[in-house]
């Protein structure tokens, strides 16, 4: 799913105080829930309240010369085509070929996520955390949407939902059955709820089969939804029988 500008400057608005309000949170989850195919237009009739104060704001700060409506969309640009998962999807595949790394990135993420040169905004202080045989560790951000934007890019509209962020607690099994996740019971569940000072990325388990593949061709299996937590990666010997 694309990140909409929308979807930014909502996200902006609400980091801001502006808030989402409950029938807006009802009405993204409805519009959820009746659209789980790709797409990357706008299916909603009339915009959500944060949506056209953010619109409204934008035109009165372009007409009065203060912001730069291509430097805006520039900003935009950047976070949705050159920082994203692809990002996280190196760092996760590098931590794969080279142990050493991997207990670097473990001890320290963000010095180890520096060493491929990413940081920055939003990834002051971020925490790997490794999926095993034992342990699926599951990102949330419980208040609002707190997310490791130098690796994973913009948070996904799901991510930011009430459902998510409240049954992700109340009920992580049940909620990675609806991603598709079947854990053994055996499997202990770890959630980690974001704050604005910590951001959770998850390591997956490499996944078997893959063993005779190099640094590039196992990072572009790496998913986003897998360094949220709420899938696991899969080799292409599976993704061809599924
Ligand atoms: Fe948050």
């Amino acid at each position: 799913m694309t990140t909409t500008r929308r979807e930014l400057l909502a996200t902006a608005l609400t980091a801001a105080g502006a808030g989402v309000t409950p029938p807006l949170a009802a009405a993204q989850q409805d519009h959820e829930h009746d659209h789980d195919h790709d797409h990357d237009h706008d299916h909603q009739a009339v915009p959500s309240d944060p949506a056209l104060r953010a619109k409204a704001l934008e035109s009165v700060l372009v007409a009065k010369g203060l912001v730069d409506r291509a430097a805006l969309d520039a900003l935009v640009d950047t976070y949705e085509h050159q920082i994203g998962p692809r990002n996280g999807a190196r760092v996760i595949a590098r931590a794969w070929v080279d142990d050493a790394y991997r207990q670097r990135l473990l001890k320290n993420a963000k010095a180890a996520i520096a060493e491929l040169g990413y940081g920055g905004v939003e990834g002051e202080q971020m925490v790997v955390v490794e999926n095993t045989a034992q342990v699926h560790n599951l990102v949330v951000c419980t208040l609002c949407s707190c997310y490791p934007w130098p690796v994973l890019g913009l948070p996904p509209l799901w991510y930011k939902s009430a459902a998510y962020r409240s049954r992700s607690v109340i009920d992580p099994r049940g909620l990675l059955r609806e991603f598709g996740l079947e854990l053994a019971a055996e499997v202990e569940v770890r959630v980690w709820d974001s704050t604005a000072e910590v951001r959770y990325l998850v390591l997956p388990e490499r996944p078997a089969g893959s063993e005779k593949l190099g640094e590039a061709e196992l990072a572009a299996l790496v998913t986003r939804d897998a360094m949220v937590g709420v899938a696991r990666v899969v080799a292409p010997h599976e993704r061809a029988q599924a």
